[in-house]
């Protein structure tokens, strides 16, 4: 059984960013742990995080929805969650996958402020609304309750409208816009890897700069969550653009286009890229080359390059009218209008995220689908 429980966790983790671009809504690590009603098991369980990650999939309709965790550091030591548990979130926060802070207090609120996410909780933020009038927004705070197939999210004002794509904050944009470094030099969020000729080096995971978190702002000072330190502003943050991959009109994952990542989708790109082979039909497996198109971000110009054997598709401002559509030769390239959509076979797409807010998926893959039956026992009354 302990290892269906690694193998849950090890979905969970994949599920788990505190990249702005990515996330679609913010937890309190801590508070979720202890929802012992969605399963009437243990005070404290990491698997309940599980069930949260999925009522959120059902709720956006999408696959491979991220969600960012806040930690208190408190929980890394909490004698109700197991030792292999416990293992499991220290490690999550040495590789800055969670956000470990000393104390939660507002920290779930100033991220989901940031940069326009809900907030999954059971709350109702009264003690913030001073101050973050937008709590009490339609949709803005859901909950998680036990339901027939699972948990629902309950949206605490409204009636569970599905949150709209992250729009930061006018501050949230501007403390994006910037690379932020911590003075203290075993910080992953905003760390620089520290020393390159330190033995440690090597071992040592720091967050990318195109996808540090926002920091949090103490009397108006970008400081570190973490650390309580303030922040060394390192530059510009290269520009991104998160894009989706929508298959059979089912929204499968987002990615991130950076101007220093480019990024390869295709049935099997070599080297990392978007891998879309699991989601294809027959016909679409042997048409759809490992690597297809190579999507760029240069100067604010999205650009697709085909990299196939049979070209790519560009469907102009998303039209479906055959004869406007444009074929991309091996190794052509063309600049992406807002709206543009790349095709690689009939009813495979990428196009920017903010095309698709419909996920269109009825039961999107669960992280739970190694759980022990313990943990969805609650649901087979
Ligand atoms: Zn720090």
């Amino acid at each position: 059984m302990r290892f269906e429980v690694s193998k849950v966790l090890d979905a969970i983790e994949a599920r788990l960013t505190t990249d702005p671009a990515l996330a679609r809504a913010v937890v309190d690590l801590s508070e979720i742990v202890r929802y012992a009603d969605l399963d009437g098991g243990r005070p404290a369980s990491m698997l309940r995080l599980g069930l949260v990650i999925d009522a959120l999939g059902r709720h956006v309709a999408e696959e491979n929805v991220p969600v960012y965790a806040v930690v208190p550091r408190g929980l890394l030591s909490d004698a109700d969650l197991t030792s292999n548990e416990r293992m499991v979130v220290r490690r999550w926060a040495d590789d800055g996958v969670v956000e470990v802070v000393p104390q939660v207090d507002d920290r779930v609120f100033e991220v989901a402020e940031l940069l326009g996410l809900p907030v999954l909780t059971r709350g109702r933020g009264e003690q913030f609304q001073d101050r973050r009038p937008w709590v009490a927004e339609p949709g803005r705070l859901l909950a998680a309750v036990p339901g027939a197939g699972g948990p629902v999210l309950v949206a605490q004002v409204g009636r569970g409208e599905v949150p709209a794509v992250g729009e930061p904050s006018p501050m949230g944009r501007k403390l994006l816009s910037r690379v932020w470094g911590c003075p203290e030099s075993t910080c992953t969020a905003y760390g620089s890897g520290g020393d390159p000729d330190s033995p440690f080096a090597d071992m040592r995971k720091t967050t990318s700069p195109v996808s540090q978190p926002p920091p949090a702002l103490r009397s108006g000072v970008p400081t570190c969550p973490r650390h309580g330190a303030r922040l060394r502003d390192a530059g510009p943050r290269p520009a991104v653009e998160v894009l989706s991959v929508r298959i059979d009109g089912v929204v499968r994952r987002r990615f991130v286009v950076s101007t220093e990542n480019p990024v390869v989708v295709g049935r099997a790109p070599e080297g990392g890229g978007v891998m879309l082979g699991q989601w294809l039909n027959d016909d679409a497996r042997k048409w759809i080359s490992r690597g297809h198109v190579r999507l760029a971000l240069r100067s604010g110009e999205l650009s697709a390059q085909d990299v196939s054997t049979n070209g790519t598709g560009i469907r102009p401002n998303g039209s479906f009218d055959d004869d406007q559509r444009i074929t991309l030769n091996r190794d052509e390239t063309r600049a992406l209008g807002p709206t543009d959509v790349v095709e690689l076979y009939a009813n495979v797409y990428v196009g920017r995220a903010r095309l698709w807010n419909s996920g269109g998926v009825t039961q999107p893959h669960s992280v739970m689908a190694e759980a022990p039956t313990m943990a969805i026992r609650k649901f087979e009354r």
